[in-house]
């Protein structure tokens, strides 16, 4: 099977290309083909002689990932189907804001933490994705969106948990930021996680900064422990102490996620408990009215509800945010991302098969075009 060249380091390609007889400014190129002018293929890189070509080509592919179909959701928001080199499936999620286009990337291939109101959580693991099948998905919606449109924000907040994937999420967004690479702002990444407290320290300590969001979703042990398992291992004190002293600018703030389960986590108690945990954070609270998914066991509250437990919030003196799910219809919103058999056959929604002419052509879909 051909490698990704995205899961090639630079020095390997150097060492690979001297052994062949290539100087090594052609490394340089091919870099600059494939981040910066975001070709597809190889044939495409026409300052590189066709014999250089032909032997990328012969051992070697771009797109780690083959894009398989994407739905749109009434308020377009975008879910990409992904398959991978071993035919495993992943979905990646296009979320237009304003004048932003944010990213929802995924980083497992399902999830080993088996948080229990979470659809990926209940849908099992299989495995890591390697650094290039992270930074692929940007890479490829980019080219596909064509230069006229940019993405603005990467949010790791799809299928897996980036902290358990650590070298390869860390690996992937060294790319992201680097000038050479996908050059986006440190400011503009965000790693959300359920909670490893090692990997957020370690993250803490790299040569760059990107924002963190933790879902917290109880504010006690007790409660916490039943929803999310992880929390067994790294209870809330510690998971706390280690966001705390998470270096983030003097003007930057964390983020602390809450999922709203009806009767569960969101009565008053919670939230005035919730006030008290967080006593001199700084900090942003998003609120995640629960997504609904059948095989899930929980409800969502009614909008009164989440409209008391951010007022206590607020009250408080907390920035407190209600998420709104963006692209429900066609489960993309979070926690429900589960490649299922039913998102490669048709179940109602607008369902896209992607020739390769529409996929490198940057074509947007629009819903005259539905
Ligand atoms: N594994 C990481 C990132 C992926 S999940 C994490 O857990 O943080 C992104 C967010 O969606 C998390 O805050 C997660 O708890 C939340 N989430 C999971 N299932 C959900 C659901 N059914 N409804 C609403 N939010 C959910
Ligand atoms: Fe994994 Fe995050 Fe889902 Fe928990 S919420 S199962 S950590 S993806």
């Amino acid at each position: 099977m051909r490698e990704s060249l995205l899961d090639v380091d630079e020095s390997f390609l150097k060492e690979t290309f001297q052994s062949i007889g290539e100087p090594g400014y052609r490394v340089t190129q091919v870099l600059d083909w494939i981040y910066q002018k975001k070709v597809a293929t190889f044939a495409e890189m026409t300052n590189l002689p066709i014999h250089l070509r032909d032997f990328l080509d012969k051992h070697y592919k771009i797109d780690p990932l083959t894009l398989l179909t994407y739905q749109e959701s009434a308020d377009g928001t975008l879910k990409f189907l992904f398959s991978l080199g071993d035919n495993e499936k992943i979905e990646s999620v296009l979320i237009p804001m304003n004048q932003n286009l944010t990213l929802c990337i995924s980083t497992q291939v399902g999830c080993p933490l088996d948080c229990k109101f979470c659809l990926t959580g209940v849908m099992g693991y299989t495995r890591n994705l390697t650094a290039g099948e992270i930074l692929g998905q940007v890479l490829f919606i980019q080219r596909w969106l064509g230069p006229k449109k940019r993405i603005s924000n990467v949010v790791f907040m799809g299928m897996g948990e980036p902290l358990a994937n650590y070298q390869n999420t860390v690996k992937a967004i060294r790319v992201m930021l680097s000038e050479k690479g996908l050059n986006l702002s440190n400011r503009k990444i965000t790693v959300s996680t359920s909670g490893i407290v090692p990997g957020i320290r370690k993250l803490g300590r790299e040569d760059f900064i990107v924002n963190l969001a933790v879902s917290l979703h109880a504010p006690s042990n007790d409660l916490r422990s039943q929803l999310m398992p992880i929390n067994r291992k790294y209870p809330l004190e510690m998971l706390l102490e280690a966001c705390r002293e998470y270096p983030l600018p003097k003007r930057r703030r964390i983020t602390f996620e809450y999922v709203l389960l009806k009767g569960v986590n969101d009565r008053p108690h919670h939230a005035r408990e919730l006030a008290k945990i967080l006593k001199g954070f700084r900090c942003k609270i998003n609120l995640l009215p629960f997504n609904e998914a059948p095989e899930l066991p929980y409800e969502r509250p009614s909008d009164a509800e989440v409209l008391q437990f951010q007022k206590i919030l607020i009250e408080q003196g907390y920035s407190v945010f209600i998420r709104t799910s963006r692209g429900r219809d066609i489960l993309a919103a979070c926690g429900q991302l589960a490649v299922r058999s039913s998102d490669t056959g048709c179940s109602g929604f607008k369902l896209r098969p992607i020739s390769s002419a529409t996929a490198s052509t940057g074509f947007f879909p629009s819903k005259s075009m539905a």
